[in-house]
C-alpha cells in the first residue's frame, strides 16, 4: 500500500512548550471518561447505518451527542462549535457515512439494513463526540468545529459541499485535522507525515462500440468484446511505460459490462475504472492518454471507443508544520508516531488541504498475527472497542497541536489580543450522549 515514490523527511518530533502540555493532558483526562458513553453510541451508529446523502438521523444523533443539538446543517452534514462563538477556530472532520455493503461481522450489533459502516466511520463519529465534549468540559486553547461530514463515499463527495460553505466560512477556521482508521498500522501507533500521503483519484468511463449480431458469423460483425479486451491490455501499459517510474500512479479496471447472451455479440462494451495519481502533469497526461489509447486501440478492430472521466478528490496534501506539531502531541498522548504511511488510497479530505491547514493521520488499528485480516471497505472489518478511545486521543493531540500552531497567527493578526480566545467551559458535559 505504501507508495514508492521519494519520501518527504518524517516529522521529528519536537518538544513542545509546557502550556501546550498542559491543555492536553487535562483534555486526555477528561476524554478517558467520555470513552464509555462513546463506545454505546458508536455500537448505536454501527447497528443503524445510513449511505450517503440520507445522512440526517446519523448528523443529529451525533450532534445531539456533542451538546449541540441544533448544529447548524450543511445539507445531510452538521457543524457542531464548541467554544466561543466568534474568532479563530480548528475544525475535526468526521465522517457520517456507511457503505452500501452486507456486514459479515459476527457482533449482536452488526448492521442488518444492508449498509455497513465498514470504513470505521461509526468509529470517528465516536472519538469526535468524546474529544467535543472533553473541549467543553475543560475548555482548549481555540473553539473546535466538528465537522460531521457527508458523503465521503460517493461523488460529488461531501467534503466539496462543507469546503467553500458560508456555514464553514463564518467558522473562521485556521485548521483541519482528520483522522482515520488503519489496519495497516498496529494498535497505538498513528501515522501523521507530512506532504502527499494519499493520491488524486478520477473515474474513468471508456465505451466501445461495434456491431453486433450473432455468435456464429463473426466476419460481419464488429465484435467489441475482442475490441474492449486489447483496450483494457493496452491501458495497463500507460503506468508501466508512459509514466516516470519515480511517481506513483495506477489505474484499475474495476468493471466490463458486455452482452446478455452466450451467442451474440453485443453492440457495446462499457468499461469502468479508478486513475489515481500525485502528479498534477501525470494526471493530466494520463486522462489524454487514456483517450488516445482506448481510442486507437480499439480502431484496429474496426470498432470505436470514447473514454469520459469524473474528477475527484485532488491529493491530500498533509501540512508539515501540523505534522510536526501533531508528532509531538501523539507522543504526549502515549501514541506511537511510526514511519508516514503513503498510498494511492483518497480521501475527501482532500479538499479541506486546498482550503486550509489539514492534517491527517491514519490510526492504527491493525491487531497482531492477523496480517490478513479484514481490511477497509471489507464487510468483515471491525475495529475493535478500545479504537474509540485512541482515535479520540489522536484527535485531541491533533486538535491541541493545530491551536499550537495557529495561535501564534492568530494573536499577530488580532494585534495580540488573542489570549481572551482562551476558553473555559461552564459545564461539566454538555447535552446527552
Ligand atoms: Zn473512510
Amino acid at each position: 500500500m505504501t507508495a514508492a515514490r521519494p519520501q518527504p523527511p518524517a516529522a521529528e518530533p519536537q518538544p513542545n512548550a509546557a502550556p501546550d502540555g498542559a491543555v492536553l493532558t487535562a483534555l486526555l483526562q477528561a476524554a478517558d471518561q467520555e470513552v464509555p458513553a462513546a463506545v454505546a453510541l458508536r455500537r448505536e451508529l454501527h447497528a443503524s447505518p445510513e449511505l450517503g446523502g440520507h445522512e440526517t438521523r446519523t448528523a443529529s444523533r451525533v450532534a445531539a451527542a456533542l451538546g449541540e443539538p441544533d448544529a447548524p446543517s450543511v445539507t445531510t452534514g452538521r457543524l457542531a462549535r464548541i467554544g466561543a462563538a466568534g474568532g479563530p477556530s480548528v475544525a475535526i472532520r468526521a465522517e457520517l457515512d456507511a457503505l452500501p455493503l452486507t456486514e459479515q461481522t459476527p457482533v449482536a450489533w452488526a448492521s442488518r439494513n444492508g449498509a455497513s459502516h465498514s470504513c470505521g466511520h461509526d468509529v470517528h463519529l465516536a472519538a469526535l463526540t468524546v474529544a467535543g465534549r472533553a473541549v467543553r468540559r475543560v475548555g482548549g486553547p481555540l473553539p473546535l468545529v466538528a465537522v460531521l461530514q457527508p458523503r465521503e463515499e460517493s461523488y460529488p463527495s461531501g467534503a466539496q459541499d462543507m469546503v467553500g460553505s458560508p456555514q464553514l466560512e463564518a467558522q473562521d477556521v485556521r485548521a483541519v485535522v482528520g483522522a482515520h482508521v488503519h489496519p495497516y498500522a498496529a494498535r497505538g501507533q498513528v501515522s501523521v507525515g507530512p506532504g502527499p500521503v494519499n493520491a488524486a483519484h478520477d473515474e474513468v468511463t471508456i465505451t466501445v462500440r461495434g456491431r453486433g449480431g450473432h455468435a456464429a458469423y463473426p466476419h460481419v460483425t464488429r465484435d467489441p468484446v475482442l475490441a474492449a479486451a486489447h483496450v483494457i491490455l493496452a491501458l495497463q501499459h500507460l503506468i508501466s511505460r508512459r509514466t516516470d517510474p519515480m511517481h506513483s500512479a495506477v489505474l484499475t479496471i474495476g468493471t466490463v459490462q458486455a452482452g446478455t447472451a452466450a451467442n451474440v455479440i453485443p453492440e457495446q462494451v462499457v468499461i469502468t475504472g479508478s486513475l489515481r495519481t500525485f502528479d498534477p502533469a501525470d494526471r493530466a497526461s494520463l486522462w489524454s492518454a487514456v483517450s488516445a489509447t482506448a481510442g486507437a486501440t480499439a480502431e484496429a478492430y474496426e470498432c470505436a471507443a470514447q473514454a469520459s472521466f469524473v474528477r475527484g478528490e485532488p491529493v491530500l496534501n498533509n501540512d508539515p508544520a501540523l505534522a510536526t506539531a501533531a508528532a509531538a502531541c501523539l507522543d504526549r498522548a502515549g501514541l506511537r508516531v511510526v514511519e508516514p504511511l503513503r498510498s494511492c488510497g483518497s480521501d475527501d479530505f482532500a479538499y479541506y488541504c486546498t482550503r486550509y491547514p489539514s492534517l491527517m493521520m491514519f490510526v492504527g488499528v491493525g491487531q497482531p498475527g492477523t496480517p490478513d485480516g479484514p481490511g477497509l471497505h471489507h464487510p468483515a472489518f471491525l475495529p475493535p472497542e478500545e479504537t474509540v478511545g485512541e482515535v479520540a486521543r489522536a484527535m485531541l493531540a491533533g486538535y491541541v497541536a493545530a491551536c499550537s500552531v495557529v495561535l501564534p497567527d492568530a494573536a499577530a493578526q488580532a494585534h495580540g489580543d488573542a489570549t481572551d480566545s482562551m476558553q473555559i467551559a461552564p459545564d461539566g458535559g454538555g447535552g446527552p450522549h
